[in-house]
């Protein structure tokens, strides 16, 4: 401990990536949240709450060694006990584990839904931060392509309702089958191969390693090697095929738009059939709001039974700075400026009445009493109520001309008074 009494606690950009939020920021962050809680009940998807510690060894096998994640990004300690744990850098793995543990297999297909934050050591910038959050919706023990339609569904739901929707592309492919996806891992290797003097260095690891990664890498240097790979539609099985067609069409009938983009992989071995991300070009270099797939040898990985499953994350930041200013009303029904305090105690009543009727109301009573009207109406909302005396008598005045005020004066008028 330092015995220096003036060093002062770190600011919080001290702690890099993490944020403070008041106000605006924060209201957008509870909106898209609470969007997500109504429209997941929609689509009956339960709510699920998994630790935000586990074993380490959940994440580095599920994830893969090889992965950004797992290899630099992960926050990872040992504990007092002497065991390496880790804050979950994302849902996935956590749901799969508790699916393990607890033996929910009973509950398959089971549906679920979670939010909360999650921690990467990133380099911080605008949208990509160390302590960030997610949506997650997850569909485990169903290997049927409705389930990935639903899914996607549910996600264009989301952000139609968030109204967002506008601007977002849903871009999907297929990863195939286990077969599809050797045959095509092949020939992708094949052909990084012979332009292995040309590709990055991050690229030449990812070649004995993990070759599908070499297809999203953002470096131009490996741009013009990636577009001319080959597309894993000639590797393709029948009934790879008969998955994807499954799911297009489920999107078809749905009226979700979807683009084709043959380069988008997740690049861990388990996952297979549909990978998709939900892009736009509005938040500059990090324009994936919403990314998922099928990942139906993860829990196997784990040390489960073989379990098909299917999900997608979307960061809640991102989401809350595309939305648009009028989204969010913060107004509130009423306020109540008492100007005498010999009617604090109708004031009082007047604001139990209200808010025990469902209506937003905030207090002005502090201060000098011939600034608190000034105040009161500084404060957003439908009503402000004056009460003082008028001509020796408690006096009640409602200004206000929407629907929501006239709804606060009626209640205010059928309340008893004392
Ligand atoms: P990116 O390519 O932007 O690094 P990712 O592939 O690491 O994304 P996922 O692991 O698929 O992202 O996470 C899903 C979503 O979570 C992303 O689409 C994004 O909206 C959000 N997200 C991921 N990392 C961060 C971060 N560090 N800060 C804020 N949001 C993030
Ligand atoms: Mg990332």
């Amino acid at each position: 401990m330092s015995k220096d009494k003036s060093a002062k606690i770190p600011t919080p950009q001290a702690v890099r990536g993490t944020q403070d939020m008041l106000g605006d920021f924060a209201d957008r962050f509870a909106h898209v949240v609470d969007t997500f809680e109504r429209v997941r009940r929609l689509y009956g998807y339960k709510r699920i709450e998994v630790p935000v510690i586990e074993p380490t060894a959940v994440f580095a096998r599920s994830l893969g060694e090889t992965t950004d994640v797992v290899s630099k990004e992960m926050y990872s300690f040992d504990d007092r006990g002497g065991e390496s744990i880790t804050l979950r850098p994302e849902f996935t793995a956590g749901i799969a584990r508790a699916y393990i543990t607890n033996g929910w297999q009973q509950y398959a297909p089971l549906k679920v839904a979670t939010h909360g934050p999650l921690f990467r050591y990133e380099r911080p910038q605008k949208g990509r931060y160390r302590q960030f959050h997610q949506l997650d919706a997850e569909v485990l023990g169903s290997d049927s392509p409705l389930a990935d339609a639903e899914l996607l569904v549910f996600a264009d739901q989301l952000l139609k309702e968030l109204g967002i929707a506008e601007g977002v592309t849903l871009t999907l492919n297929t990863l195939g089958d286990a077969a599809s996806r050797d045959a095509w891992r092949a020939a992708l290797v094949e052909h990084f191969e012979a332009h292995r003097g040309d590709l990055s260095e991050d690229s030449l690891a990812r070649l004995d390693k993990n070759p599908l990664r070499i297809l999203d890498s953002k470096d131009p240097k490996d741009r013009l090697i990636a577009d001319s790979a080959p597309d894993i539609d000639a590797f393709l099985t029948g009934e790879a095929q008969d998955f994807f067609g499954a799911v297009t069409s489920g999107l078809d009938a749905a009226g979700v738009a979807w683009e084709r983009n043959a380069r988008l992989v997740r690049g861990l071995d388990y996952y297979r059939h549909t990978a998709f991300e939900f892009v736009t070009d509005r938040l500059g270099a990090q324009g994936t709001v919403l990314g998922g797939g099928r990942y139906d040898g993860l829990i196997e990985a784990l040390g489960g039974p073989p379990t098909a499953a299917v999900g997608w994350a979307a960061g809640i930041e991102r989401l809350a700075m595309l939305l648009a200013d009028e989204v969010i009303d913060n107004r509130l029904d009423a306020v109540i400026a008492v100007e005498d305090d010999g009617q604090l105690a109708a004031a009082m009543k007047a604001v139990s009445a209200l808010r025990n009727n469902g209506f937003a109301t905030e207090i002005v009573a502090s201060g000098s009493p011939r600034k608190r009207f000034d105040k009161a109406a500084k404060i957003p909302a439908h009503a402000l109520i004056s009460i003082g005396m008028r001509d020796g008598a408690a006096h009640i005045n409602v200004r206000g001309e929407s629907d929501r005020a006239k709804a606060v004066e009626t209640c205010l008028q059928s309340s008893p008074r004392t």
